[in-house]
């Protein structure tokens, strides 16, 4: 799944090239589902001939910044590609949504497994606070160990589970919050509320220093993920424990062990990583 690194690098490619530049339709929406609060012919009305004024991102949201306070927030879910091409190139299997940009420009959204959403937004303060509603601090710039603590105070479930949780914390996946979690020593299955002050300092400075190696390694193509030019990234290739199981930890040489937890498999180092204190 595209988690904030994959999302960040997906912005910062388009955003030179996309600002500026004025939208002349949308096409190839085949799946209304995918627009939960505008159609298709609402936004390409709302849209049409405004220009780009800003490309973002907020948690695991891509966002567009059109004139007049319009805008469009992209959320990619699983599989969910957003790529950039030129308006003759063949549309890929499973595209549907293509923004049409003038000097025949396509942004499309390409998502196989359908669960890719775009929602329209007509002003700042409503899409700030749908993102608001939604989403905890941004690790980058607004996390530290005492916001963590403020965010996970009193929760009992599995600091995994949580970290998933992005009213918790905007941003952090399945592959991101293993690796941070092994960068810290935490075990997945510790009771949130039972991290220690430097534990949770800690776990915050592993959890942006997971994220920013993402950003510079341009993501992690685990599975589908592609920047905006259809290129994949490389923090694949240094992942400590995700989709590690049973190799040596880098630290210790144990085998990475890997549990189901809820609906998803952590990775982690049993001797690194110690179930209680
Ligand atoms: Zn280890």
């Amino acid at each position: 799944m595209p988690e904030l690194p994959e999302v960040e690098t997906t912005a910062r490619g388009l955003r030179d090239r996309l600002i500026g530049r004025r939208v002349v339709g949308v096409a190839g929406v085949d799946w209304p589902r995918m627009l939960p609060n505008a159609s298709a012919d609402a936004i390409a009305t709302a849209l049409a001939g405004r220009a780009v004024t800003q490309v973002d991102r907020r948690g695991k949201y891509l966002l567009l910044l059109f004139e007049a306070g319009l805008s469009l927030a992209l959320h990619r879910k699983m599989s969910g590609n957003v790529l950039l091409l030129r308006i003759e190139e063949p549309a890929a299997a499973h595209t549907h949504f293509i923004l049409r940009f003038s000097d025949g420009l396509d942004l499309r959204f390409v998502d196989a497994r359908k669960f890719g959403r775009i929602h329209l937004f007509s002003s700042d303060v409503e899409r700030e606070q749908f993102l608001d509603q939604r989403l905890g601090p941004e690790p980058l710039t607004d996390l530290d160990g005492a916001i963590l603590g403020e965010r996970l105070r009193g929760r009992r479930r599995a600091i995994k589970t949580l970290l998933l949780d992005q009213s918790v914390v905007a941003g952090v996946g399945n592959l991101y919050a293993d690796e941070a979690l092994w960068e810290a020593r935490i075990h997945p299955e510790r009771g949130a509320d039972s991290l220690t002050r430097p534990e949770l300092r800690r776990l915050a400075a592993a959890i942006k220093r997971v994220l920013e190696l993402g950003i510079e390694r341009r993501g992690t193509s685990f599975s589908d993920y592609l920047d905006a030019d259809g290129a994949p990234g490389t923090n694949q290739d240094y992942l400590n424990v995700y989709g590690r199981a049973a190799r040596p930890c880098p630290r210790c040489g144990t085998p990475v062990s890997r549990v189901r937890l809820g609906a998803r498999s952590s990775h982690f180092c049993a001797r690194c990583q110690r179930p209680v204190r």
